[in-house]
């Protein structure tokens, strides 16, 4: 770099910086990339159980309705601008070829995320960008000629014109990911929506609950419910019963709705608590499974309600059920009365989970909140009150469901800023 006063700097090189980065440099900009840890895209190599579920399989428009009615909106001109697809082409140029998988996801074909990061970053250093690891932006500052200064911690600090944030939020903080960006905003005086976790496994002390730890059941449709009993949300995916409490992509979808109406809530008396009841069988009605229920009676053998169920569940599974609707554990069916059956019908069609919060930040894997999306310029990213400065990925109140979508959004938003930011550069 031949005078960095002259570059454009971009902080975090995670996903959505890495993307960021590369995108400025092509477009002709002189890039610095700035990263507190000692590599670059941590998550990405952490992602998708290390095989990196980097996007979906969806369109723009039916990912974006999945972040919910004003991410939506917000993110309407990004991803028009970089969908899905742009983004499996883009790793497909970059040599790393990918495929679909069950749930919407994209993975790539070899199953490494360690290929997705390494193709990025090598394709940001062939662009010419200087990557600085292991530098730490203790600060940032707005000058008097418009242009941004940054401290560094142990360096002297930075000037630079146009100037791209994307810290990330305060998910899985040993990432490097501790909510730097969310102070530096706030120092601007711009609305930070407080962060909570998100995408993160629930807590519940219930003892017959851990009793099931290891019990996945693939189809499952979950409903979490207030205290009152009304519907918060509902999302038909895997669930997993863990010695804590519940995981997989249902209950972590609805994971972030529980820690921010619990964080909410922090300074009244009441703690509100959950419960998230699981359809143990969508796919079969209340009259489907009275039939089966009805008929495995009649049948020769006194078979048991394990047996009826066509032994689509774990014994454990089914002694839960039980309980649930005061029965003995997997009774005879010929000894199962009317009103009986109808509570075991019901306790199938919506085991009830106590739910007490979430695992919090250190096993979330996104945050929930941000930088205010009213802050933004949705075209541009850029912050609305500062021009030149840009905020994008993770940092922004922004979050979305498992399946390949954080990692779009955070591609998207980027992809735009950087188009903007480099123009700009020009
Ligand atoms: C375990 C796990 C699995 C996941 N799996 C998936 C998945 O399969 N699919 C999916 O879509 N999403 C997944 N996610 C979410 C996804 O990783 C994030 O949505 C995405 O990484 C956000 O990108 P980002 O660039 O905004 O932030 P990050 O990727 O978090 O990058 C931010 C970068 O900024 C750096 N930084 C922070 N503070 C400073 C500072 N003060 N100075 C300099 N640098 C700083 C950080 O060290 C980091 O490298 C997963 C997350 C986790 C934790």
């Amino acid at each position: 770099m031949r005078d960095s006063k002259e570059a454009l700097v971009i902080v975090g090189a995670g996903a959505a910086g890495l993307w960021a980065a590369l995108q400025c440099a092509r477009a002709g900009a002189r890039v610095l990339l700035l990263e507190k840890t000692v590599r670059c895209g941590t998550k990405i190599l952490a992602s998708g159980g290390t095989r990196c579920n980097l996007t979906t399989t969806l369109d723009a428009e039916e990912s974006g309705r999945l972040f919910g009615t004003a991410a939506e909106r917000f993110l309407r001109p990004s991803l028009r601008n970089l969908p899905p697809r742009k983004v499996v082409s883009t790793f497909e140029e970059l040599g790393v070829p990918c495929e679909a998988a069950a749930l919407e996801k994209i993975f790539p074909r070899s199953q490494r995320a360690r290929d997705v990061r390494d193709a990025l970053e090598k394709a940001v250093r062939a662009a010419g960008v200087e990557i600085r690891c292991e530098q730490e932006v203790l600060s940032i500052r707005p000058l008097p000629d418009g242009r941004y200064q940054l401290d560094i911690a142990g360096q002297t600090a930075l000037e630079c014109q146009t100037l791209l944030l994307c810290p990330g939020g305060r998910s899985y903080p040993s990432t490097g990911t501790t909510g730097d960006g969310y102070t530096w905003l706030a120092g601007l005086e711009l609305e930070i929506i407080e962060p909570v976790p998100a995408l993160v496994p629930l807590a519940s002390s219930q003892d017959w609950v851990r009793e099931l730890t290891g019990i996945a059941v693939q189809e499952a449709e979950v409903r979490l419910l207030d205290s009152a009993g009304k519907e918060l949300m509902r999302r038909r995916r895997p669930i997993l019963f863990t010695h804590k409490g519940l995981s997989g992509p249902a209950a972590m979808d609805v994971s972030g709705i529980v820690a921010a109406t619990q964080a909410k809530a922090r300074f009244t008396d009441e703690t509100p608590r959950f419960v998230l009841s699981i359809d143990l069988c969508p796919e079969t009605t209340r009259e489907e499974l009275r039939e089966l229920l009805v008929k495995a009676a009649g049948a020769s053998g006194t078979p048991r309600l394990s047996r009826a169920l066509e032994n689509r569940f774990p014994r454990r599974l089914v002694d839960a059920v039980c309980t649930q609707a005061g029965s003995q554990p997997n009774p005879p069916m010929t000894s199962i009365r009317r009103a009986q059956r109808h509570e075991l019908i019901e306790a199938l069609k919506g085991l009830r989970v106590e739910v007490d919060g979430t695992l919090g930040f250190h096993l979330a894997e996104v945050t929930r909140g941000g930088l205010a999306l009213r802050e933004v310029n949705p075209r541009s990213m850029e912050i609305n009150r500062h021009p030149g400065l840009y905020a994008f990925g993770e940092l922004l109140d922004i979050d979305g469901p498992i399946g390949g979508l954080n990692f779009q959004a955070a591609f998207a938003t980027a992809d735009l800023a950087a188009r903007h930011a480099s123009s700009r550069q020009a």
